[in-house]
């Protein structure tokens, strides 16, 4: 398997780097900058570039890579991606560096949206985030609901790399949403710690997502009563997603 590590970029994302015997794939690259000093500092060539979705945080380095060096962009085939030159739908299997990766369909954040999984490592933009969730900007919540249930039935002891660093603000509406659950105080805590000794959060372990994260606990009692205090329609699923993620908006 490769090895990971994330690159930041802007303010808060992180372009994941996978690298093997010198050869990389970077995830997102929304800016090439970032991403060709590291290559350099390392001594990595880029081999290939995987897209999550089309915003240009995520794939506004892409034109300045590939002019650098021609490699291979997979990419949501839904979505307008600069380079793509392998485009995904959901439920291909792709090689990266040698290593078996699973593209999975994921929309909600986007129409296109896909998420990458290789062994125990999810790679999902902007889909699923430390303790939280990407906005709906042209997804429903059904879809996005299914998407997150599709990422909740990976193994428990998956690493969620998500594409930007969170956690801290989505802990307290965690909070919000589930003041007496422990999970959530003890990983308020622990990012804290991580966070005031200028460590990343992320990657998380999707066993603890599942404890502390609001998104995926749309079936847990505590949550589905926030919800239908913030005016859900009724206490499915869909329905306390959609009503905790209408919250979190306006939080
Ligand atoms: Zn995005
Ligand atoms: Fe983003």
């Amino acid at each position: 398997m490769f090895e990971v590590s994330f690159i930041p970029a802007f303010k808060d994302n992180y372009i994941w780097l996978l690298q093997r015997d010198r050869r990389a794939f970077v995830v997102d690259p929304g800016d090439a900058a970032p991403v060709v000093a590291r290559l350099e500092a390392d001594g990595l060539a880029l081999e290939g570039i995987l897209i999550t979705h089309h915003h240009a945080d995520h794939q506004g380095g892409v034109g300045e890579l590939i002019r650098r060096s021609p490699v291979p962009v997979f990419a949501p085939a839904a979505e307008s991606i600069t380079g793509s030159s392998h485009p995904l739908f959901g439920g291909e299997t792709i090689t990266v560096l040698g290593c078996t990766v699973q593209v999975m369909a994921v929309p909600g954040h986007t129409a296109g949206h896909l998420a990458y999984v290789a062994g125990d490592r999810l790679f999902c933009g902007d889909t699923l985030f430390g303790a939280g969730c990407g906005r709906l900007f042209e997804g429903t919540p059904a879809q996005m609901a299914a998407s997150l249930d599709t990422l909740a039935a990976l193994p428990l002891a998956t690493l969620v790399h998500c594409a930007h660093e969170y956690t801290e603000a989505n802990l307290r509406f965690a909070l919000a949403v589930e003041p007496d659950n422990q999970a959530v105080h003890a990983r308020v805590a622990r990012v804290a710690g991580l966070r005031a000794a200028g460590q990343s959060s992320v990657p998380s372990m999707l066993a603890e997502e599942l404890a502390t994260n609001p998104f995926l606990r749309c079936r847990e009692p505590g949550v589905i009563a926030a919800a239908m205090r913030e005016g859900a329609v009724d206490a499915s699923p869909v329905a306390v997603f959609a009503a905790i993620r209408a919250w979190r908006n306006r939080f």
